[in-house]
């Protein structure tokens, strides 16, 4: 089978391959995937640090209740006439005391390291809105790149595409059928010379005698390890 039209229409959709090469293979592209996924990770983590935030605030708010208690407790404490008590009474309600002042004071404490996280937190919310803001910036600037790539890919996309698709009647249709069923799943080069006597010009595996037998009536083989159509040149 003669696969010059085969092999013809290959040498022009090289250059449309290496076109979507160019394209998908874009440093700018990887780049805003990058970006993409650094700025996602920012806003996970601004999820994160504001239920942090809310806990603390929760806690405080705890913090605060219990302070106001034991204030409570002080207050009414202070107001006894301690003349009326007896010795007993009056150890008692010394103890309570300092007890509830011992209270305040780890309270007061507890408040202060709960403001120190919130601020903690606070101070990295706003390294990660930068981190966020930042990566935003810069992704518009790498999409602004790559719509500019574009612009100058996709004509020359476009004609070498109208090219190949005036060749397409010159080649046989099953031949042609093969060939774009490989190219679809990215291959390429598809169609690949025998290499010696039975090796695929591509992967360089060896082909198995009874397809080799058979390469003279079908035009090509599959390599069933590179899925290439094998030629004999
Ligand atoms: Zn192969």
């Amino acid at each position: 089978m003669d696969l010059t039209q085969l092999l013809k229409y290959q040498d022009v959709d090289a250059k449309l391959f290496s076109i979507e090469q160019k394209l998908t293979a874009s440093p700018h592209k990887k780049k805003a995937n990058e970006l993409a996924l650094l700025a996602k990770k920012a806003q996970a983590k601004s999820t994160e640090l504001e239920n942090e935030a809310n806990n603390v605030l929760k806690e405080i708010d705890d913090l605060k209740v219990s302070f106001q208690q034991n204030k409570k407790s002080l207050d009414s404490l202070l107001k006894k006439d301690l003349d009326k008590l007896s010795l007993e009474e009056f150890d008692s309600l010394s103890s309570l005391k300092s007890k509830i002042l011992n209270n305040l004071n780890s309270l007061e404490k507890m408040l202060q390291k709960s403001a120190e996280k919130i601020n903690n937190i606070l101070q990295e919310f706003n390294k990660t809105k930068k981190m966020y803001d930042n990566a935003r910036l810069q992704f518009e600037d790498c999409k602004k790149k790559i719509q500019e790539e574009t612009k100058i890919l996709e004509p020359e996309k476009d004609k070498v595409k109208k090219e190949l698709e005036s060749l397409e009647s010159t080649v046989d249709k099953r031949l042609l059928e093969e060939y774009k069923k490989r190219r679809n799943d990215n291959i390429f080069p598809v169609v690949v010379p025998l290499e010696g006597k039975n090796f695929c010009g591509r992967c360089r595996m060896e082909l198995p005698m009874a397809a080799i037998s058979r390469i003279n009536d079908t035009g090509v083989i599959t390599c069933e390890h590179c899925k290439r159509l094998v030629y004999k040149k």
